[in-house]
């Protein structure tokens, strides 16, 4: 009973006093689901066409951008005749933050900042509209699963900026919405039965992490015996990181064969695309125009771009074909779940989820990954590319099993996969830190950080 009184009082009551819009969007967004292609288009071209004129208008930095462009967003007549318009690094958004910003903006601006792939933070701006869409995006995927507004939801988070800002406040208003955070900054064995405990209490419908936090835990706990498979958990959402098949097993049987399931977004970028229960990953057409783009031109189907976005309801501070540095495919059209939603395929890690050889190479993640995670004995590790020829890795043990043999193959794997001239060390230790952020990185790659040019 307790979650129709949050669905349909507290959440609509709390967002009202927060100025966001977030329950007539989740209707828009319901819609707009089913719409046939070319409405979606026309759709799109309209928000897009507002979006501009309004930045064209109101925020200093675009009335420059569209000038040099000589664009005028008045005469457009389709969606492509933007695409003049030069791509938006993350460099740019630093040096030009102020002038990016609409100083009108109803409900004011709000702060966020992310630690970005080069350790290097990003600062941007979002306002209540912004913010209002990417929850009302959440909401109706969660519907997807059967996970509605007001079911009990777990936050099973490992970052330690939610938990300072997790006042008493915010620690009430959860209780009030039915959510729980536990927080996972550091997992260890020790607060494992804690964890345990509070999680049976709560009995919660679905679950929200990043892979990484939940599977560790997933582990972790069936280790030390306990069997949550008849807790009735329903689905579980993973959220900031690649999820790898491994941990989508090891966390779909720990909760009793339930689906794991998978997005794809960021902090600046917001809530892009969500897999629906036909596995495939949806954007979310009506918030966004996403390209895929190598070397400047787009891809087809099957074929590896940059995914360049422009958030149609990013008022505040527009993010107008924004580079993300994931690289990703479109996908075919279509799918049996009868969304029309454009499909995005095999998208790639960050930046940083990759390795750069001295020949140029950039290797995906989990070319590397593969080297170490195939020697027994090895429970976490890291791998750091601290310079083009100089990688190290951090090796944490468990029990006994590592082969006398393991620093060797480790090192030959990856001169294999990088080149014989690459400087490989192996360091034993005691435990791995997380990222400032709290998300863990198998790979960490000074030289990948940079943005691609
Ligand atoms: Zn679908």
């Amino acid at each position: 009973m307790y979650n129709k009184l949050v669905k349909h009082l507290i959440f609509p009551l709390h967002e009202k006093i927060m100025g966001r819009d977030t329950y007539k969007f989740l209707e828009q967004l319901s819609r707009e689901q089913y719409l046939p292609e070319k409405e979606l288009k026309t759709l799109q071209l309209r928000k897009l066409k507002e979006l501009l004129i309004h930045s064209k208008k109101n925020i200093p930095f675009y009335t420059k951008r569209f000038a040099d462009a000589g664009f005028d967003p008045h005469k457009m007549d389709s969606i492509e005749d933007f695409k003049v318009l030069p791509l938006l690094s993350k460099e740019e958004i630093r040096k030009n933050l102020e002038d990016m910003k609409w100083k009108g903006s109803p409900g004011g601006l709000h702060r966020y900042n992310t630690g970005g792939s080069s350790g290097n933070p990003l600062v941007f701006y979002f306002d209540r509209r912004r913010q209002a869409y990417d929850a009302a995006a959440r909401a109706l995927t969660h519907q997807w699963w059967g996970c509605d507004i007001g079911d009990k939801e777990l936050y099973l988070w490992g970052s330690p900026l939610e938990i300072t800002k997790q006042d008493k406040i915010k620690d009430f208003r959860d209780k009030m919405t039915n959510d729980l955070l536990i927080s996972a900054f550091e997992i260890s064995e020790a607060q494992i039965p804690k964890m345990v405990e509070q999680i049976k209490a709560f009995k919660p419908k679905c679950i929200f992490g990043y892979p990484s936090t939940v599977a560790l835990f997933c582990e972790m706990a069936t280790k030390q015996g306990y069997d949550l498979t008849k807790l009735g958990v329903q689905v579980v959402f993973s959220t900031a990181e690649v999820l790898y098949d491994r941990q989508r097993e090891t966390i779909g049987r720990f909760f009793g064969g339930v689906p794991v399931v998978d997005s794809y977004g960021s902090r600046e970028g917001g809530f892009i695309c969500h897999e629906c229960p036909e596995g495939k990953y949806h954007v979310m057409d009506p918030n966004y125009i996403i390209e895929y783009l190598k070397n400047g031109k787009p891809v087809g189907p099957g074929e590896d771009g940059e995914v360049v976005l422009t958030h149609l309801d990013a008022w505040g501070m527009p993010f107008i074909r924004y580079r993300t540095g994931d690289v990703a495919q479109p996908g075919e059209d279509g799918c049996k779940c009868g969304r029309t939603w454009s499909v995005i395929k095999n998208i790639k890690g960050r930046t940083t989820d990759f390795i750069v050889t001295p020949d140029g190479r950039w290797q995906h993640a989990l070319s590397v990954i593969y080297v170490v995670r195939d020697i027994e004995g090895v429970d976490e590790f890291k791998i750091l590319q601290h310079g083009v020829d100089d990688v190290e890795v951090l090796v944490k043990l468990h029990e006994n099993l590592y082969p006398g043999d393991g620093d060797a193959r480790i090192v030959a794997g990856l001169k294999k996969r990088m080149g014989d001239d690459v400087k490989v060390t192996v360091s034993h230790v005691s435990s791995i830190p997380r990222e400032a952020s709290g998300k863990f990185r198998y790979v960490v790659s000074k030289v990948g950080a940079f943005e691609r040019g």
